[in-house]
């Protein structure tokens, strides 16, 4: 029988640990973490995804600001934004929504970011130091796997771990991370990507599946051993008349289907979505409490 990984009971008792560390701070009358968001545009999705962020900061006690721009904000006009809050002493770190409007450069406004306020991560100083095992803000979403893993007691060292998708900002981090010899790592690692050719034969090996390529429900039971692990990270956002908001997440794995082969399984919605929050939230603690840039 399989074990379903829950990422929000996880994702709620690291908010909740949160929560009392603020609340700790605030009674000894020392600085709140306060996080900041620049929403660029009107993507219904990202609309929701920084909202929940606001949401899920000011349950934990933090102080939040969120900057909304138009779709025609320049690329000029957003970089000011960003430096302002790079030189805003009250915000501790900040987030950049992505997808950005297409006329904006995504790297260079993350590159405009100041490393020491990237609380994505996605900065290449960050994503530099994550490579070396240095002190620094490991991307949400992979930094709440690692985290799932743990809790779990899921053991990495030695199994052959597959990761799907090759992004900058899950696919990369998560295969560097399963391989470094970390506590949660020490795994052999396959990356695959659009190109690789007979997937199946990869996943079939895989101890450890991580599937984050946002092509909804192609994970199959026949691509799966028994006994994997299945970290499902694919959010596809599809019209739906069963929820309230109208929409509904799509996972890449058909989990009916995919779960009953495995040992673990993450579920979408309620897996890794709701950790890439809480990291984010332990991120903005730490840059709050200066301990990786001093
Ligand atoms: P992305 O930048 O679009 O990258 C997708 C990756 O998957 C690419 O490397 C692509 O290969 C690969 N790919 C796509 N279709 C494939 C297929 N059929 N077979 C093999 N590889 C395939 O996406 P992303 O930003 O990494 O996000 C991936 C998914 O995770 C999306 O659904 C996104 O919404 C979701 N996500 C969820 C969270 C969360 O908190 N739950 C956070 C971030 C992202 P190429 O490089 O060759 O094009």
């Amino acid at each position: 029988m399989y074990q379903i990984i829950d990422g929000k009971k996880v994702a709620n008792e690291i908010q909740e640990n949160i929560r009392q560390e603020v609340n700790k701070l605030s009674q000894e009358r020392k600085k709140i973490p306060h996080i900041a968001a620049i929403l660029a545009g009107n993507d219904g999705a990202s609309e929701t995804y920084v909202n929940n962020k606001i949401k899920a900061a000011e349950k934990t006690g933090f102080q939040s600001t969120l900057i909304r721009l138009h779709e025609q904000t320049t690329e000029k006009q957003l970089i000011e934004e960003v430096e302002k809050l790079n030189q805003n002493q009250d915000i501790d770190g900040f987030i950049v929504q992505l997808p950005l409007p297409k006329h904006i450069n995504e790297q260079k406004i993350i590159e405009t970011i100041h490393p020491s306020k990237d609380i994505d991560g996605f900065h290449p100083i960050n994503l530099g130091r994550m490579l070396l095992n240095l002190p620094c803000y490991v991307s949400a979403t992979p930094y709440g796997i690692i985290e799932l893993l743990k809790y779990y007691q899921i053991e990495t060292t030695g199994k052959h771990c597959v990761v799907i998708g090759r992004s900058h900002i899950v696919g990369s981090p998560i295969s560097i991370l399963m391989a470094k010899n970390n506590p949660v790592g020490n795994a052999t690692v396959t990356l695959c990507h659009s190109k690789t050719k007979n997937l199946k034969h990869y996943t079939l090996q895989a101890d450890i599946l991580i599937c984050a390529t946002g092509s909804p429900h192609f994970i199959t039971a026949e691509m799966v051993k028994y006994e994997t692990v299945v970290i499902d990270v694919g959010t596809t956002r599809i019209k739906s008349k069963e929820s309230k908001s109208g929409h509904k997440l799509i996972g890449d794995v058909k989990f009916d289907e995919v779960a009953p082969k495995c040992s673990y399984i993450t579920p979408v919605p309620g897996g890794v979505g709701p950790m890439t929050i809480a990291s984010l939230l332990k991120n903005t603690l730490l840059a709050a409490k200066k301990e990786i840039y001093k």
